[in-house]
């Protein structure tokens, strides 16, 4: 086995870096060249199914079969003339990758001769065999169909020779089986909901989008490294290594120039998702060593999440191409940095306004103040959801450690606007305010500086931060398809604005007038939510006890907090505005559950296997290399002499067998506790006694087993080191 790893490292030594196949310049040219975008549409399809798709795209509808037909016609040309063979249908389900399944264009003509053929049944709706998919049992095997039907708001785009549809992905019976579906149900609501609101400062607003930005981090390992590491290959994560001696100590990576190696795949990976339509912008190096991160210009949230998923799938298969493997799991390496995807996310109308950024005078900023504080109360009541919607497997091993934030939700304004919103609570009355008063109160919020993103602190320990004109959301991991948390987002916030318009338009129906009523309930609202705002260290053990003070909750249990999705208030969120069922909540939490526990189960067997067929037998070898030491030694001294000398190996021997026995103990204890949950029935509990009784075995033999590797001889040592796997590329 050492061989393999060190044939690994050989072959990296010897890589070049691979030459970049993008173009050095003019992106501009071959921006969204692989997309069937507006511009492309205006080209090749009709006048009339042009129009038929710009109504669908601004009325968030589908489109017709009939209307399908027209568009299918010139989609076709399009594909056909850009090399395509076949369709997909594109789609999210609850695993959180992507799906496809690849149809070829061709079909028997009438004269028997093939041709081409594309229909606009196709185009709009499919009906795959889903068995496979995890559904939460919405959907029996027996009754296997789900049914695909396109999301006209993403534009269907070509990868290779594929033409690549995105789609919702439903049940038979209509329930969601995936993570776009109710996302779109949800920003439908926020509409809405945000429209309503607006109305009362500006007449022209008919359409509020939900904007994102995803900050993508990842990890690169030299191919051969990774493939001679099974816990890589099979959970995308090291299970097992001893820290580096130097890692991120000296904070020398972060923002560093660029390996060469690695600037050549990312000027690919980036060229490949600009003809996709994906606006990449930023990159750099992050703070562990190997770690990176890239992050695209904003767009609606939708399409910005079907970007996020697309990318990812570009950036694994371009990496192959360098020799690399990109790691976005949320911890691959124990002791350094993880990675998250943070989520920017504002509020934008029709009319250009950001509603999280100030404006020029007092209107737009009461305006702003609205949103602002409405945010804030949704992240306040909606706490254990929005946990719920970040935490899995993955993500435990970052959350909650001292480096990304804890499973407290809290939010981070900064001093400035804290003290703007403890002025207004001090400045508006109970009673009916004079209009002196009124005046002052304008004056002051007339002040908020239009740009505030210079002077805003920055907070980089809070999960949910205001940064000057967005927030960001940051608990969510780098593997996360964002539909969850995004879902659950823009669900609290549409909530919140209905309840902030009842209310206000309740005050007014009193006989107050528009914008006392408006201070009313803000006022009301910073009050009730104080408790959510933090602006001190979020990873400090003060915090902890202090939120617990506050009364803000704090699960640490991926299981238990996965089920405040069923709590009353969180439900009603999804089920008042149907972007969830009740049938569809509970099949939810059950995918969770099951993804949550066999994850670990996947987990615990690779570690058990390594633990008994890599290293056991490695420390056998070592440990009977000491013994024959003892016996040589013995043979050519004697007495004291003797003692002397073998003291030292007699002491490693006993610490390694010492090791070795704790190993093979607690892989069968293990191994036990995994039957004793495998048999239970329910899948909460089941999940439960995963992280309590099973998970726990993980921290242990691994930290037998990364003692073993700090005293066994590096010649025989099989699988590749961290200092290796972080260090060499
Ligand atoms: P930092 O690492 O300093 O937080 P980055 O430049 O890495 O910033 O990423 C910021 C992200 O925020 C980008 O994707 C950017 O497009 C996005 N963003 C900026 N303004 C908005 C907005 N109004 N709504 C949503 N996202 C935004
Ligand atoms: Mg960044």
């Amino acid at each position: 086995m050492a061989k393999l790893r060190f044939s690994a490292l050989k072959e990296v030594f010897k890589r070049e870096p691979l030459v970049t196949q993008a173009p050095a310049k003019d992106v501009s040219r071959y921006f969204g060249s692989g997309v069937f975008n507006m511009h492309q549409m205006e080209h090749y399809l009709s006048k009339e199914a042009f129009r038929f798709v710009k109504k669908a795209v601004n009325e968030g509808k589908s489109l017709t079969r009939q209307e399908a037909e027209q568009v299918a016609i010139g989609l076709k040309g399009w594909a056909l003339e850009n090399g395509v063979t076949h369709y997909t249908h594109w789609f999210h389900p609850l695993t959180g990758g992507t799906a496809e399944k690849h149809d070829g264009f061709i079909e028997m003509g009438e004269n028997g001769h093939m041709v081409e053929s594309f229909s606009g049944e196709v185009l709009v709706q499919s009906e795959p065999d889903a068995s496979n998919f995890p559904s939460g049992g919405i959907r029996n095997t027996f009754e296997a169909r789900g049914y695909t039907a396109w999301d006209v708001s993403s534009p269907v785009f070509i990868v290779g020779t594929t033409l690549c549809i995105p789609t919702i992905f439903v049940s038979y019976t209509g329930e969601a089986l995936d993570y776009k579906a109710p996302l779109l149900k949800a920003l439908t609501e926020l509409d809405r909901a945000a429209v309503e609101v607006c109305q009362y400062f500006d007449r022209d607003v008919n359409k509020v989008i939900a904007t994102l930005g995803l900050e993508q981090e990842y990890f690169l390992v030299d191919e051969a490294l990774y493939t001679a590491r099974p816990d890589l290959v099979l959970a995308d994560r090291t299970l097992m290594g001893l820290q580096s001696s130097k890692n991120q100590q000296l904070s020398d990576h972060y923002f560093g120039s660029i390996p060469e190696r690695v600037m050549c795949f990312i000027r690919d990976f980036e060229c490949e998702a600009h003809k996709l339509g994906i606006p990449i912008k930023t990159r750099h190096n992050e703070v562990a060593p190997n770690q990176f991160e890239c992050a695209p210009m904003y767009e609606e949230a939708n399409l910005a999440i079907d970007h996020n998923q697309l990318l990812m799938d570009v950036m694994r298969r371009i990496a192959r191409r360098h020799r690399f493997r990109v790691l976005f799991h949320e911890k691959p390496f124990a002791g350094i940095n993880g990675s998250g995807k943070h989520n920017n996310w504002s509020l934008a109308t029709n009319t250009g306004i950001n509603l999280l950024s100030p404006g020029k005078n007092p209107k737009s900023n009461l305006q702003f103040l609205t949103f602002l504080v409405n945010a804030i109360k949704a992240v306040h009541d909606s706490n254990d959801i929005l946990r719920a919607s970040v935490m899995n497997e993955s993500n435990s091993h970052r959350l909650g450690s001292n480096e990304a934030p804890p499973a407290i939700i809290s939010v981070f304004l900064g001093s400035y606007l804290t003290s703007i919103l403890d002025e207004l609570v001090s400045k508006v009355t109970d009673r009916k305010m004079t209009p002196e008063q009124k005046t002052e109160l304008k004056l002051g919020i007339g002040k908020i500086p239009e740009i505030l993103l210079d002077n805003t602190d920055r907070n980089r320990t809070s999960p949910f931060a205001f940064t000057g004109n967005r927030f960001e959301f940051r608990a969510v991991g780098s593997s996360a398809n964002c539909g969850a948390a995004m879902i659950v987002l823009n669900a609290a916030v549409a909530y919140q604005l209905r309840n902030f318009r009842k209310e206000v338009d309740s005050i007014i129906k009193e006989g107050r007038n528009k914008d006392e009523a408006i201070f009313q309930v803000i006022k009301k609202y910073i009050q009730s939510s104080r408790k959510v705002l933090f602006e001190g260290d979020n990873y400090s053990r003060e915090w902890h006890e202090e939120a617990e003070r506050r009364g803000l909750c704090n699960i640490e249990s991926i299981p238990a907090s996965i089920r405040c999705y069923m709590d009353p208030d969180g439900r009603k969120i999804f089920t008042e505005s149907g972007i969830f069922t009740e049938k569809e909540l509970e099949s939810r939490c059950e995918v969770e559950y099951e993804k949550f526990t066999k994850k670990i189960q996947i987990e615990a067997r690779i570690l058990g296997d390594l633990a008994i067929n890599h290293i056991v037998p490695t420390a056998i070898t070592y440990m009977n290399r000491l013994l024959e030491n003892v016996k040589g030694l013995k043979e050519v001294f004697a007495g004291e002499e003797y003692e002397k000398m073998a003291a030292a190996d007699r002491e490693m021997i006993i610490t390694i067998s010492g090791h070795i026995s704790e190993i093979r103990k607690k892989v069968l204890q293990m191994i036990e506790e995994r039957k004793k949950a495998n048999v239970i029935e329910d899948s909460y509990r089941k999940s439960l006694m995963y992280e309590t009784k099973v998970a726990p075995f993980l921290e242990e033999i691994r930290y037998h087993i990364d003692r073993l590797e700090l005293v066994v001889d590096d010649e025989i040592w099989p699988l590749p080191k961290y200092r290796e796997l972080l260090f060499t590329r």
